[in-house]
């Protein structure tokens, strides 16, 4: 970490993880010199990307894939596209994935890839260019054995479905192969149903065990949740099926307050709102006592629980000392790193129950087991079974963090219980398969 002190957003990764680990580092010294060597990534790739805008003006991108841990299978991680992308996001994300991915049981490794490119304010044949001149470069690092990030839909910030079938297009045209994608032969083995959708779901499935655990339920609790992209409109919707109250929404340019709570009818309306890149402001024409803030952030509002859902380190101590004021009880992150260190310092110290990204969005990759599964079965399950695979899925991903917790002395009521779990639990698999393969 020391070669590499600019790289903040990793640093602050691997030290939330490291501070996890000293109960099991004081216990098993054998571990020591694997998380030295699990801290660095396994490959980093970082290539050109040249395209050109609709006015014939040429441009140029940075593209990254960081392989990042193979020790459990092949690297698995999507893309992100967003201005603010650099290695130490690209590493952290990386990294994250990697224990993601182990305490979800699957036999994947970790990594992520990216560009600093901003698909916003551009054309469609714009992004199909990006997208190809992206691949041009990328095919040569990914593989069904390497980095299969095509059999998911799934993207990350800024990659969607869209963005995924351009990048799909233009590897199938310049490898002559049609693998990843659906089982690779037909589209009646399609992607498992539920799969755009399963991260959200899954982080309200995660928060419904831990407010179970709390003697609570869902119904009737008010939900503070910022974003307005895959995540945070699926944890939305989720939210409403459980009878909770979600009141905010937000994205990069301020929030918006219902204080009634939105129903179904009005997550459809916001979702039109983000289609059209209009305003959230928007919906206050339909819905005049709803209130729009410019410019600011969701976390002073009166609720119960908080699902902070748009970026990394967008929740910092301020907003954490909102939150506590706004009576909030418990913060379950649906992205990754929203919370800074000093904010998760806030809520250990007001007793507030953390639930971290790396268990409560693992959705999205657990149901990517589900689906290799059903590929291999020859079967499809229906919405309503995926549904209840993802909740004893989430249910077994909680459970899990407090039995690693406890395992190492870290009782249940300790409100950071989570964060240990997590991170004990997902270094505790990679780490032995690392040790196993002579620890390289
Ligand atoms: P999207 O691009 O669909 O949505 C991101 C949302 O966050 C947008 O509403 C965006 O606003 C908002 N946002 C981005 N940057 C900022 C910022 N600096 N301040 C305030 N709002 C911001 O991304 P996803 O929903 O896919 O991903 C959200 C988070 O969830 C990320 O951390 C991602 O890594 C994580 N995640 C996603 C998974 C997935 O399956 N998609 C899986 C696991 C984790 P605007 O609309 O104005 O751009």
């Amino acid at each position: 970490l020391q070669r590499d002190p600019h790289e903040l957003e990793f640093i602050q990764a691997v030290q939330e993880v490291v501070h996890s680990l000293q109960p099991v580092l004081s216990k098993m010294p054998q571990f020591v010199h694997v998380l030295d060597r699990m801290v660095e990534p396994e490959r980093v790739i970082i290539f050109r990307v040249p395209w050109v805008d609709d006015k014939g003006e040429a441009h140029v991108n940075r593209g990254f894939r960081v392989q990042f841990n193979q020790a459990l299978g092949p690297y698995k991680g999507g893309l992100r596209f967003h201005p603010s992308v650099n290695l130490s996001v690209m590493k952290f994300l990386a990294f994250e994935q990697t224990l993601k991915n182990s305490l979800s049981s699957l036999s994947l490794g970790g990594a992520k890839g990216g560009s600093d490119f901003d698909p916003k304010g551009k054309s469609e044949n714009e992004i199909v260019r990006f997208c190809q001149s992206f691949m041009e470069e990328l095919y040569r690092h990914i593989g069904p054995n390497q980095a299969p990030i095509f059999d998911t839909p799934l993207g990350d910030i800024g990659v969607g479905p869209r963005e995924i079938g351009y990048l799909f297009g233009q590897y199938r045209r310049l490898t002559s192969q049609y693998e990843g994608m659906l089982g690779a032969k037909g589209v009646q083995w399609g992607p498992s149903n539920l799969r755009p959708e399963a991260t959200g779901y899954g982080v309200v499935f995660y928060a419904k065990e831990v407010l179970a655990d709390l003697y609570k339920d869902l119904k009737g609790l008010r939900c503070v949740v910022s974003g307005a992209g895959k995540v945070a409109t699926c944890v939305l919707e989720k939210l409403i099926t459980f009878g909770a109250i979600p009141v905010t929404i937000s994205d990069s340019r301020g929030y918006l307050l219902d204080d009634e709570g939105f129903d179904c009818g009005k997550l459809a309306l916001l979702r039109n709102i983000k289609i059209h890149n209009k305003s959230l402001r928007d919906y206050t024409k339909s819905y005049p006592r709803a209130k729009y803030f410019n410019d600011s952030k969701p976390w002073s509002v009166k609720c119960h629980v908080a699902f902070p859902c748009a970026t990394q380190n967008e929740l910092n101590h301020a907003d954490a000392m909102a939150l506590v004021n706004a009576g909030c009880q418990v913060v379950i992150e649906g992205a990754n790193m929203p919370c800074t260190s000093e904010a998760i310092e806030v809520f250990r110290q007001s007793k507030i129950v953390f639930g971290p990204g790396k268990a409560a969005n693992a959705g999205g990759v657990a149901i990517q087991g589900l689906e290799m599964l059903q590929n291999t079965h020859r079967v499809q399950w229906t919405p309503e079974d995926v549904d209840n695979k993802l909740q004893e899925t989430m249910k077994d991903i909680y459970q899990k963090s407090l039995k690693a917790a406890s395992d190492f002395g870290i009782v249940k009521s300790n409100p950071e219980a989570l964060v240990y779990g997590a991170n004990i639990a997902g270094f505790l698999q990679v780490a032995q398969a690392m040790l196993e393969q002579g620890c390289v």
